[in-house]
Formats: C-alpha cells, sequence, structure tokens
C-alpha cells in the first residue's frame, strides 16, 4: 500500500491543492491526515469539505478541537486565538460536529498517527527534541507513528535503548527499529523552507519520503490579508517559519 500522510494544512487552500496535485502523480492508495485541517488561513470550509468528500480519515489536532470549543482557547497565542476565534464564525454546525467527532489516534497494523504526542494526546503536547519523543515511545506498540503540530518534518529512531534524529527525506524502515515520523505542514511550514510539505509511505518497499512542493502562497496570503487575519499569518508564509 502507497498512503499519502500530510498534515496541518491550516486553511491553506491553496498549498493544499498543491498537495494533491502532486500526490497524483504518487500512485496513491489511501490518503490520511495528521489533524489541524483548519486554524491560521483563510479557506477553514473549503478544506474540511475536501476531507470529508474524499472521506480521508483524519486524526483531531489542537485547531480542529479549539475551532469547536472541544479544546480550550487559552492554550492559544494570540494571533492563534483570533485565528480560531474567526474559524468559528465562518464554519457552520455542519463543519462543527465533523471536526468535534474527529479520534485523537488513528491506528493500523503497523503505524499509528497522533497530532501531537501518543502519551497524553488530548493535551496537545509537542515533540520537538528526542526528550520529548522518548515519552511517546514508551507507549508505542507499532512501528511507526506518523504526527504533526511543530510544522517541522524529521525523524525519530529507536534502536534498542538509543535514540537519534535525522532530517533526511528519504527513511528506509528497518526491523526492530521504530520510528516517530512528523511529516511537517501543508499549509504553514515552519522549517524555513515556505514549499508545502507532504509525506509518502510505502508499506511494501518499507520507505517513507518527505517531498515538498511550490504552490501560490501570494494568493493564499492575499486572502489572509482581506479576511482580516493578523498580518503575522500572511508574512511568516513566504519565511516559511
Ligand atoms: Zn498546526
Amino acid at each position: 500500500m502507497r498512503y499519502a500522510i500530510f498534515s496541518d494544512i491550516h486553511s491553506n487552500l491553496d498549498a493544499f491543492e498543491s498537495v494533491l496535485a502532486a500526490y497524483e502523480k504518487e500512485r496513491i492508495d489511501k490518503y490520511l491526515c495528521v489533524g489541524d485541517i483548519v486554524g491560521y488561513g483563510a479557506n477553514p470550509r473549503e478544506c474540511i469539505k475536501i476531507v470529508q468528500d474524499r472521506n480521508i480519515p483524519t486524526v483531531a489536532g489542537n485547531h480542529d478541537w479549539a475551532s469547536t470549543a472541544r479544546f480550550n482557547i487559552d492554550y492559544f497565542k494570540p494571533y492563534a486565538k483570533e485565528a480560531i476565534l474567526w474559524t468559528r464564525e465562518k464554519i457552520d454546525n455542519k463543519d462543527t460536529e465533523y471536526l468535534n467527532n474527529l479520534d485523537i489516534v488513528y491506528k493500523e497494523s503497523d503505524f499509528c498517527l497522533v497530532h501531537g504526542t501518543l502519551l497524553n494526546p488530548e493535551y496537545f503536547d509537542y515533540i520537538f527534541d528526542l526528550e520529548d519523543a522518548m515519552d511517546s515511545f514508551k507507549v508505542m506498540s507499532v512501528c511507526i507513528c506518523f504526527v504533526g503540530h511543530t510544522h517541522v518534518p524529521g525523524v525519530f529512531i529507536k534502536e534498542n535503548e538509543k535514540f537519534s534524529y535525522v532530517r533526511d527525506n528519504v527513511i528506509d524502515i528497518e526491523p526492530k527499529k521504530q520510528y516517530i515520523i512528523n511529516v511537517g505542514s501543508v499549509g504553514q511550514p515552519r522549517d524555513g523552507d515556505s514549499r508545502g510539505c507532504f509525506c509518502i509511505y510505502d508499506s511494501k518497499e518499507r520507505a517513507v519520503w518527505i517531498k515538498r512542493i511550490e504552490y501560490n502562497i501570494g494568493i493564499a496570503q492575499k486572502k489572509i490579508e482581506d479576511a482580516g487575519l493578523p498580518l503575522f499569518l500572511s508574512r511568516r508564509l513566504s519565511l516559511g517559519h
């Protein structure tokens, strides 16, 4: 099976459409989303509709649940809060119900998805470093856990009791190792590369790829500005930060 695994769309329809077009050339069997469909960008409803129409299994992100008031808005920085309140106004009752019913963890036989961490996923903590990763490895029974949330693609590896971190774009999945793979962000990358980020997992070839695709950042920025959302959210798209 070839899986398309992506995260943190953040209402950026322009980036999302470019990523989906890139996936069209990748012989994908199944699409999966690691959360944060909404928040920050100007097209929450359009992004929800695509995920919903395509029946893409999706785990809840902190922005998804904050937009339905299931998760406490006090968790967020002021500009994020502002975007969440804006999103609440834009989405309708059905969108709210959809986001509210997203599961916190998705599991297949040899891998799982969670937005932030496997240990206490409902807290939406971050995996920034090896120490953070260790907590999730402790409760991880599958070979690979795909995460999002930091918007920085990267791979944490556990081999026996040794831990390492790599920023490779091609990862061979080896037996006896476990992996926490951050798939980066479709709609608001923060690793200094402004292009949309997406991931492919081939369960037969036992390999994972992190890929990038350019999209029309200017259009996404203009929509954010026209919507009256914080200017910082527009500016950061071209910085990839
Ligand atoms: Zn996010």
